[in-house]
């Protein structure tokens, strides 16, 4: 469904994400892991076309097979000033179905109503979104994607600030996607939540460590070469000289300062 050939994608010549290749198997659960500024975020972006707007470059190739894709991004990126209630928020989620100005049938509110309550949200549709908790909103997100039917549900960092009790529930959601058929890539933290609930596992430290069963890519010699890998990072130091479309006077100004080449 999703194929990755030697992508690497970089902001400013820097590479997030350097030559990773692989794929993420039509109808497979997979956690995306590894430590903070390891590509996590940019893979799912790339995913869901969303790069151009962050101003990332990509080269190789990335293929994805799917009409229809749900994302959720990192809570950090949701706007929760935004003067909004509940159920437009997830009405929001199906403006391709109503049209930017379309009607609102009756049928979608009651899809919209039905998806708050399995998230536990009835009686909150009329609530404004800024009032909310960062667990309440992040189940609003999640009765977004319900509505939202997608093939493809791309998860960044969707239990972060969220509760335990909250956190379950919405594994649950995620197990019933999974059984539906649909393709799910979350970014997660937890070793232990994804041993028990995702089948599979890519670890990336810019670079892919791993990918494949989730006990075979997190064995702790893997751990420990993405968290070496990791500390290593120098944020000067990571210039992709394939990737970059680079003039030699720049090639060389960057050269001459860096300890080392990224190759
Ligand atoms: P993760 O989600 O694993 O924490 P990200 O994919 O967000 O990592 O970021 C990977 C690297 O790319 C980091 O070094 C980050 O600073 C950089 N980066 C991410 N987004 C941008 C951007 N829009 N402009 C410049 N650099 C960025
Ligand atoms: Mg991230």
């Amino acid at each position: 469904m999703i194929k990755l050939q030697n992508l690497t994608v970089s902001y400013r010549h820097h590479p997030a994400l350097h030559h990773i290749s692989g794929q993420f198997v039509s109808g497979s659960l997979t956690a995306v892991m590894g430590a903070n500024g390891s590509g996590k975020s940019t893979l799912l972006k790339s995913i869901a076309g969303l790069l151009a707007i962050d101003g990332g470059h990509t080269s190789g190739a990335l293929t994805v097979n799917t009409q229809r894709m749900a994302y959720l991004p990192q809570l950090s990126e949701i706007d929760r000033g935004f003067p909004i209630d509940v159920r437009d928020c997830v009405l929001f989620g199906l403006w391709h179905s109503t049209g930017a100005f379309g009607r609102v049938s009756d049928t979608l509110v009651k899809r919209v109503d039905a998806a708050l309550h399995a998230v536990g949200l009835q009686g909150f549709e009329g609530r404004a979104l800024g009032t909310l908790s960062a667990g309440q909103l992040q189940r609003v997100m999640f009765a977004r994607l319900m509505v939202q039917d997608a093939e493809l549900i791309l998860l960044d960092e969707p239990f972060n600030a969220v509760d335990a009790k909250t956190t379950a529930s919405l594994l649950t959601l995620v197990q019933q996607w999974h059984l539906e058929g649909r393709t799910v890539i979350a970014v997660l933290h937890d070793d232990a939540q994804v041993r028990q609930y995702f089948p599979q596992t890519l670890l990336l430290a810019r670079e892919r460590v791993g990918w494949g069963l989730t006990a075979e890519v997190l064995t702790e010699a893997n751990l420990q070469r993405a968290r070496d890998m990791a500390e290593a990072w120098d944020e000067s130091a990571q210039v992709c000289e394939i990737d970059a479309d680079l003039s030699q006077q720049n090639v060389t100004a960057h050269a001459a300062h860096l300890p080392h080449s990224a190759h």
